[in-house]
């Protein structure tokens, strides 16, 4: 279990109140609260009465609620508050007879602050039920949110309701390609993404469709996808890999009218937390059965994972301030799946010309600069300038843009 130091920020008070970050602590606290009835009724006692004496001693707590003691030094009055107007808000709803279905303790702290970041480093320990609760997901404020060192292998669908998100910290988890969800794609506002330290092969093809993002960490992901650079002076035939049909998979049969339904949104690539097309009542349902699905990159068309697709490696150079990145991509039929490697492909090819013809000239510039002005041994004063030589003539012969050179 990774905590921050407990003096790197200050205690919440009254004067402090600005703070909109949201701590993995609060997370822990609020979780096992509600986890824990008989638990959550004792501390909302004793918190009630410190909340009307401020000396009151609320005793020795234990170890294995260590979130709570660092919830009370860092955000005392936040957590306070909170509690004073749970017990008002319990008390209007007795009066009314009115029931809040669905509500968690963690909605109602969440939602009773505009919280701008969420602050969730390391607190799952190797082992632990590591399944990120959808609440923190539904805060439409949340311009960033950070997971790293949690021991993740898959991210949510719902990440995708973050629509101002700006700043999303993946780093060091166990991440493969599989377990970052199409619907990122939603949050219109990513500007920065960190994969460092993941299982990754090669970035999701999908960001190269999210033209807001600034910054992509991609370190210590199989040693930069080294292995996959292993394809860059390939083609169509060897970038294109077929994955063909499991066929242990349990399908359920007959699936439901809402089943197929959400296939083709899933498909369509709608934003469905969104878009008023598509009924409030069916996103949860999407959202619960998103991971089943694979979505093509070309088309329109959403396939269970046990389906037969293909698995597409395209090359972007550059891309983000990186001179050549990876992209794994997954398509429905080969058709598709040529669709998007073939102009990538073309794209990667010019791009290098590019690059070759700006160093070309580059080292052309330098070398007319240079000139080596020495005498000879009969007095007179002479100038050499040393031969060009065009980089593309000393390519490996593979073709025009190789960057084997042979020197
Ligand atoms: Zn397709």
């Amino acid at each position: 279990m990774m905590m921050e130091p407990l003096t790197a920020e200050k205690p919440d008070t009254l004067s402090n109140r600005t703070s909109l970050d949201f701590h993995g602590y609060e997370l822990l606290l609020l979780r096992k609260l509600q986890s824990d009835s008989a638990l959550c009724m004792e501390w909302r006692d004793k918190l009630q009465k410190k909340i009307a004496d401020e000396d009151y001693d609320l005793g020795d707590i234990p170890h294995s609620l260590w979130f709570l003691t660092v919830t009370l030094v860092r955000k005392k009055d936040r957590l306070l508050q909170f509690v004073q107007k749970q017990l008002e808000q319990a008390a209007k709803d007795y009066k009314a007879r009115r029931i809040c279905l669905g509500e968690t303790l963690l909605t109602r702290y969440l939602h009773s602050h505009m919280f701008t970041e969420l602050h969730l480093d390391g607190i799952y320990k190797y082992g632990d039920d590591n399944t990120l609760p959808p609440e923190i997901f539904r805060c439409p404020s949340i311009t960033w949110l950070s997971l790293k060192y949690n021991y993740l292998d898959r991210i949510p669908p719902d990440i995708g309701q973050m629509a101002n998100l700006e700043h999303l910290a993946l780093t060091n988890n166990k991440l493969q390609n599989k377990s970052i969800p199409y619907t990122l794609i939603f949050c219109h506002n990513l500007r920065t993404l960190l994969l460092d330290n993941n299982l990754l092969d090669a970035l999701p093809g999908f960001l190269l469709k999210m033209p807001s993002l600034e910054t992509v960490h991609r370190h210590g992901n199989h040693n930069y996808f080294k292995s996959t650079f292993m394809w860059y002076h390939t083609d169509v035939n060897e970038r294109i890999l077929s994955i063909g049909h499991v066929s242990d998979f349990v399908m359920r049969q007959p699936e439901t009218l809402q089943f197929w339904a959400t296939q083709a949104v899933i498909g369509s690539k709608v934003n469905f937390y969104r878009d008023p097309a598509v009924a409030p009542v069916l996103r949860e349902y999407i959202t619960s059965i998103y991971t089943m699905f694979n979505v093509c990159v070309y088309c329109n068309t959403a396939k269970l994972l046990n389906q037969a697709g293909y698995k597409v490696i395209t090359f972007k150079n550059p891309y983000l301030g990186n001179t050549c990145v990876p992209f794994q991509h997954w398509a429905c039929s080969l058709s598709c799946a040529m669709g998007v490697e073939i102009p990538a492909r073309y794209e990667q090819i010019k791009a290098a010309r590019e690059l070759d013809r700006e160093y070309d000239a580059y080292v052309e510039s330098c070398q007319k600069q240079y000139r080596v002005v020495y005498t000879s041994p009969d007095g007179k004063r002479l100038e050499h300038r040393p031969m060009i030589i065009p980089h593309q003539r000393r390519g490996c012969g593979f073709h025009q843009s190789c960057h084997c050179v042979l020197l």
